[in-house]
């Protein structure tokens, strides 16, 4: 099935077809920048960039995607060489650390809360850091092409000599008269032009040779550099949270296709904020929240991911603290249930009564779930028909209605479902399921016993001892006990 997602670069639908010729979905994900510990709105971000991945592997897509680690260049005002410092120096200063401290801290930091959450979107992370000959290859080919100038302070691209500039953020340099928006000092041409590589003053912690001297890049062109050294000129789809959409990306896009003359993303994906009182999360104002808050609070990390996962990702989403007790409820809706099915696979014997009332359609359930997402990312309907079913087969569970086979097959779409999901527990079942193929290696020997064929029912019983179950002949027919 094709996935189908929201192209904020064209403000349509768009089917996601591979653009390359080996038929790889190539993703950038704009990543966390490793100064600071990430407030729950970063984590819904890193969360969606997850979801669009697995949903893609899910229908049936090959992915290759990269998510950054921004360290160096991120600074409090990110398009003048002059104006704000660099937030990992900030940290650096902060916290009496070296930047690379900091930067090693936080990243490690960062891969701790993807694993709380079970998010693990990227086959890369590649580090600014380890990429500045790349980004200064980014900026020699746009001062070649005549996108970039040279000044005191650094290196800036010209916003107006891209005619593209501003098709993804609707920020077309006409709107805006240079001087009016940001009291531009005078060396920079133009209020939107940004800086690609500051020139650094001696004392300055992190800094790098290139043609224009000692220096740092800046953040945008990390990103161009990034994508373009490990997935190629021109990507699938490109992801961010919508602040991102402008500067950063519409700058990306001005750097990538200005050095490359290619188109850089076929697809922009942008996910909306979550917001805490009904605004941006600030630390001043008690509204910086971060997982550990809510783990001490006493809430699992897979019950703010079920939370979020109930809203679109495509709409503001207001936390409050007593979302987090419906979340809660309704995630352990979901455990109790896939709890009960699992005992009732590994039950020995099975008096659950199998008739066409009680039989699950696992192929459709499979396909209204693929279609949920493939409808660009639609885990509120996801989440919904996970409902209806617990809603149709839990009675009959309760009331021993439902046969054991019938369990392996709810337990396979639940599996199936989780691999996106990424927040039920089948710990136990690990240890003690009863798959599908088990099952039918035990029916095989059933037949080959009533047909007296013994020789086929030892050589059954020791594919079925591969399979990790012991298997006896009882008066109640075979029973089955997990191999410790
Ligand atoms: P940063 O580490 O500040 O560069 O942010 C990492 C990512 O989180 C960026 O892609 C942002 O767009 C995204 N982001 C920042 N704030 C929020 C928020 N409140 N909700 C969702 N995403 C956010
Ligand atoms: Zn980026």
């Amino acid at each position: 099935m094709k996935l189908r997602t929201w192209n904020t670069a064209t403000k349509e639908y768009t089917e996601v077809n591979p653009i390359n010729h080996d038929g790889i979905i190539r993703i950038y994900n704009c990543g966390p920048t490793v100064y600071s510990t990430p407030h729950i709105g970063n984590i819904r971000r890193f969360i969606v960039a997850d979801l669009l991945v697995k949903t893609l592997v899910h229908l049936g897509y090959t992915v290759r995607s990269v998510m950054n680690i921004t360290d160096v260049g991120h600074l409090m005002d990110s398009d003048h060489a002059e104006a704000g410092a660099d937030k990992m120096l900030i940290a650096a200063e902060r916290e009496k650390l070296t930047p690379e401290i900091i930067a090693a801290k936080y990243t490690q930091e960062f891969f701790a809360i993807l694993n709380q959450v079970r998010a693990e979107p990227a086959n890369f992370y590649p580090r600014a850091t380890m990429h500045v000959p790349a980004m200064i290859e980014v900026i020699k080919n746009l001062i070649s092409n005549g996108f970039a100038y040279e000044t005191n302070s650094g290196i800036y691209f010209d916003v107006t000599k891209f005619s593209n500039y501003g098709n993804l953020s609707g920020n077309t340099t006409a709107e805006v008269e240079p001087g009016a928006r940001i009291g531009i000092r005078e060396e920079k041409r133009h209020a939107f032009d940004f800086v690609l590589w500051v020139k650094a003053e001696k004392e300055h912690l992190m800094q790098w040779d290139s043609p224009w001297g000692r220096g740092y890049p800046g953040w945008h062109i990390e990103c161009s550099a990034m994508a373009q050294h490990l997935l190629g000129e021109s990507i699938d789809i490109h992801t961010g949270g919508i602040d991102n959409m402008f500067p950063h990306h519409e700058n990306e896009i001005a750097q990538s296709e200005g050095a490359s003359g290619k188109k850089f993303a076929n697809i922009w994906v942008h996910n909306e904020h979550l917001l805490v009182d009904g605004k941006k999360m600030a630390k001043s104002a008690g509204t910086f929240i971060t997982l550990d808050e809510i783990i001490k609070r006493g809430y699992s990390p897979l019950a703010f991911k079920f939370l979020l996962f109930q809203t679109h990702y495509r709409s503001k989403l207001n936390f409050i603290w007593s979302a987090m007790d419906s979340a809660s409820d309704g995630l352990k809706g979901i455990q109790n249930f896939v709890d009960k099915i699992i005992a009732l696979t590994v039950r020995e014997t099975d008096d659950g009564l199998l008739n066409s009332a009680n039989e699950i359609n696992s192929e459709e359930y499979s396909k209204k779930f693929a279609n949920a997402l493939a409808n660009d990312l639609g885990t509120p309907q996801a989440i919904a028909l996970v409902f209806e079913i617990i809603r149709k087969f839990n009675p009959l569970l309760e009331s021993n209605g439902l046969s054991k086979q019938e369990g392996i097959k709810i337990l396979e779409l639940f599996r199936s479902f989780d691999k996106v999901f990424g927040m039920i527990s089948f710990a136990e079942q690990e240890k003690t399921t009863v798959t599908k193929e088990v099952a039918d290696l035990v029916s095989m020997r059933e037949k080959a016993r009533q047909e007296k064929n013994y020789t086929l029912s030892d050589e059954l019983r020791k594919q079925i001892i591969d399979k990790g179950f012991d298997v006896k002949d009882s008066a109640n027919g075979q029973q089955l006990t997990p191999i410790k």
